[in-house]
C-alpha cells in the first residue's frame, strides 16, 4: 500500500496488483483506465485528507470491512436502513445513510454509488474526492460501531454518529475541514 502511494504509476507491478484487487468490484469502466485514475488519486489523497481517512479509503478498496459478505455470510445492513439491504460494501456505497451524507454535502445523488465510494468515478474534483473520502470514513466508522452493538440503532442515532464522524476526521487537518465546512454550511443533515 505504501509502495503504491510512493510511486504512483511508475511500476507496472503496482498497476497489475491494483488491477487484480479492483476486479472484485466488477466496475463498468475499462480496468486500465480505472487503475491509472486511482493511482493518480491515491497519490493526491495524501495531501487532501488526514491519514485516518486515507486508511479508511484503502480498507474499502481492498474490501477490508468486517462485513458479513466478506466472510461469505448473509446479514442485513448494520445501520438498519431496511431488512432487505445486505451487510456489504456495495450496499453501503448507496445506503440511504450514505445518500443522506451526499445530500448534506450538496452533491448530486449519483455520488451515492460504488464508483464514487471507491474514488474511481470519472471527473471527480479534489473537493469531490475529499468529501467522498470523508463519507467513506464516516460510513466505515458507523458500521463498525453499530456492528458491535446488539440492539438496532435508531435512524437519528446513526445520522448523529455519521455527522460527528465527518467532523472528527477533519480535526487537525485544515484543508479537509475547510472543504467540509464550505459544503455543509447551508444545509442540515437529514434523511
Ligand atoms: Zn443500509
Amino acid at each position: 500500500m505504501k509502495q503504491l502511494l510512493r510511486s504512483p504509476g511508475l511500476n507496472p507491478n503496482h498497476e497489475h496488483r491494483l488491477r487484480c484487487k479492483l476486479e472484485r468490484w466488477h466496475l463498468d469502466s475499462p480496468a486500465g483506465t480505472v487503475v491509472r485514475r486511482l493511482l493518480c488519486r491515491l497519490g493526491r489523497l495524501k495531501s487532501l485528507v488526514a491519514p485516518r481517512v486515507q486508511a479508511a479509503v484503502f480498507k474499502t478498496l481492498w474490501n477490508g470491512w468486517c462485513t458479513k459478505a466478506r466472510f461469505q455470510q448473509a446479514g442485513a445492513c448494520v445501520l438498519s436502513c431496511s431488512t432487505e439491504a445486505l451487510d456489504r460494501i456495495e450496499h453501503y456505497a448507496a445506503c440511504p445513510f450514505q445518500k443522506s451524507i451526499i445530500s448534506w454535502f450538496g452533491l448530486s445523488a449519483r455520488f451515492a454509488s460504488l464508483p464514487y465510494f471507491l474514488l474511481v468515478a470519472d471527473g471527480m474534483t479534489d473537493n469531490d474526492i475529499i468529501l467522498l473520502a470523508l463519507s467513506v470514513y464516516a460510513m466505515f466508522r458507523a458500521t463498525n460501531h453499530h456492528r458491535l452493538n446488539s440492539s438496532l440503532p435508531s435512524h437519528d442515532r446513526v445520522r448523529d454518529f455519521l455527522q460527528q464522524a465527518c467532523h472528527d476526521c477533519t480535526i487537525g487537518h485544515p484543508k479537509s475541514r475547510k472543504v467540509l465546512d464550505n459544503a455543509t454550511r447551508v444545509r442540515h443533515f437529514h434523511s
